[in-house]
């Protein structure tokens, strides 16, 4: 993993409030990643850190953001998981509400889980990742499954 990180943020709106205090919690480290965001989400993200930006004179808000999550927003960050420009997603979902595109909350989480991204669900998973040695590290290579056997394997189409 390079030293800059691309970290993607998304909360369901019942979980906005908690992501807003975790990044401005941890504002100093997500200020010197570079952020992805679903566009209500990223909304939120640039207002708390751009409150605390003040304090850091040097770092650049550096957010891409993304459609709203409903608007196939879950599904352009799945995409990036795919082409391998995630590493690591901060998904603060609802588990009490049904969500409109509850199947792209699944398709996310699952790509997620298939490139073995590291994911963080709630905020103690995700004070986890932050604080953890290997997300400054440059040597940490997150393992993807050789998956060309599935991709090769024989089809016998009449
Ligand atoms: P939002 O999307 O950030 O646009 O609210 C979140 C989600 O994926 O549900």
């Amino acid at each position: 993993m390079k030293k800059e990180k691309i970290v993607a943020l998304v909360a369901h709106d019942n979980m906005k409030h908690d992501l807003a205090q975790w990044v401005d919690w941890n504002w100093a480290t997500l200020l010197k990643t570079k952020l992805v965001c679903t566009g209500t989400t990223g909304k939120l993200v640039a207002k708390t850190l751009e409150e605390r930006r003040g304090e850091d004179k040097i770092s650049q808000l550096d957010i891409l953001m993304l459609k709203s999550g409903p608007l196939g927003g879950d599904q352009q960050l799945g995409s990036m998981i795919a082409e391998g420009k995630v590493d690591a997603l901060i998904f603060f979902w609802d588990p009490m509400q049904a969500q409109p595109h509850d199947v792209d909350v699944k398709a996310l989480l699952r790509l997620a889980t298939l490139y073995n991204v590291p994911t963080a669900i709630n905020r103690s998973s995700a004070d986890f990742i932050i604080s953890s040695p290997l997300f400054t590290s440059e040597e940490y290579v997150a393992e993807v499954k050789d998956y060309k056997a599935y991709i090769e394997r024989t089809l016998y189409l009449k």
